[in-house]
């Protein structure tokens, strides 16, 4: 089988991998379409020092399960429900938590500290012919759903998350800055909201499709700092994002932030990358009692749900199409105006 490898800072197609061995509990699938964004292009940067198969948006087949037994109810439960899915279409959720801690025992196990996930750290990613995953993390594309709409429930999941990190009273005003993948969705699942809505970004053609929805927008550099924003997600994943953002939030207003990259945090083994947080930003945030609220990804159940209903619209988003071969370059090279590219895996 191939596999796209990141390994000692570069990155490459293996071409003759011995095929996959599932432990309990896991289950082989067959990716069919991976997207490629930002996360992974961070996951795989020249800095960072680990090895793995990047891809973390990802439509597969079941293929077959695992024969060892689960080794709890949960698990076995888990590979019941998969075995009835050999050769239907699933997404999967990222997250492979350790189970055992006190996090995941409270339920939090987006938080457990040893977890896993799919890509981007710790455990292979769909940019393969073959993936192995938890059964558990496996949940079916309703047969109505086409494939380039259904391989973005994750990042529906994460754009559903954010829409749900806060209170919406009085119809406040509401900023998403930026205009890759994950700021078009929120945007349209913050739109949902009873709130006055509208994204800063900085390509005329990704701001058009905002028009095709009916939602405000911007160039950003338009946009005065009136500090007259109640909230302001900023999904730029860029330094100068928390900078915008300070400039336009009201005194004790809601900055939700959806990459770590955009407020200086960085892995160690990036240290060397030099992007850092803008100065005068930890000034505007305690002088004006701003509240910083971190949100990561939601769950592709919400993802799902949110495209299904059309509450948000895929169309438009894919604006490169590849083969598996071509991933390495892809993941490299981000072309002006591109919004996510899409692998289809043959
Ligand atoms: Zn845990």
């Amino acid at each position: 089988m191939r596999r796209v490898r990141f390994h000692a800072h570069t990155l490459s197609i293996d071409r003759n991998c011995a095929s996959a061995s599932p432990g309990p509990a896991e289950v082989v699938l067959r990716p069919t379409h991976v997207l490629i964004s930002r996360i992974d292009r961070h996951a795989t940067a020249p800095a960072r020092t680990h090895t793995l198969t990047p891809g973390v948006s990802v439509l597969a087949v079941v293929d077959r399960v695992s024969s060892a037994p689960g080794r709890s109810p949960g698990e076995i439960a888990a590979i019941g429900r998969a075995q009835k899915l050999i050769g239907q279409r699933v997404v999967i959720s990222p997250c492979v938590p350790c189970s055992t801690c006190e996090l995941c025992m409270r339920g939090l196990s987006t938080h457990c500290a040893r977890r896993a996930i799919m890509g981007i750290s710790g455990r292979d990613g769909g940019l393969a012919d073959e993936l192995l995953m938890p059964a558990a993390n496996l949940l079916p594309v309703p047969e109505s759903m086409n494939d380039e709409h259904a391989v973005f429930a994750f990042l529906a999941g994460a754009a559903a998350h954010a829409a749900a990190s806060f209170r919406v009273e009085g119809k406040p005003y509401i900023t998403v800055l930026g205009d890759g993948p994950m700021a078009l969705l929120c945007v349209q699942a913050m739109a949902r909201l009873n709130a006055s809505v509208r994204l800063l970004g900085r390509h005329e053609s990704k701001l058009s499709l905002c028009e095709r929805w009916g939602i405000k927008h911007r160039p950003e550099h338009e946009a005065g700092r009136r500090n007259d924003q109640d909230v302001v997600i900023d999904c730029t994943g860029s330094p100068e994002g928390p900078a915008i953002a300070t400039g336009l939030l009201r005194p004790r207003g809601r900055l939700v932030m959806k990459s770590c990259v955009s407020l200086g945090v960085r892995e160690a083994s990036e240290a060397a990358s030099g992007d850092s947080i803008a100065p005068g930003v930890m000034d505007a945030i305690v002088r004006s009692e701003i509240e910083v609220l971190g949100s990561r990804e939601g769950t592709i159940g919400e993802g799902l749900a949110l495209i299904q209903k059309g509450h948000v619209q895929t169309d438009g988003l894919i604006t490169r199409r590849a083969k598996l071969e071509d991933a390495p370059a892809i993941l490299r090279e981000q072309r002006p105006g591109e919004i996510a590219a899409l692998i289809e895996i043959k």
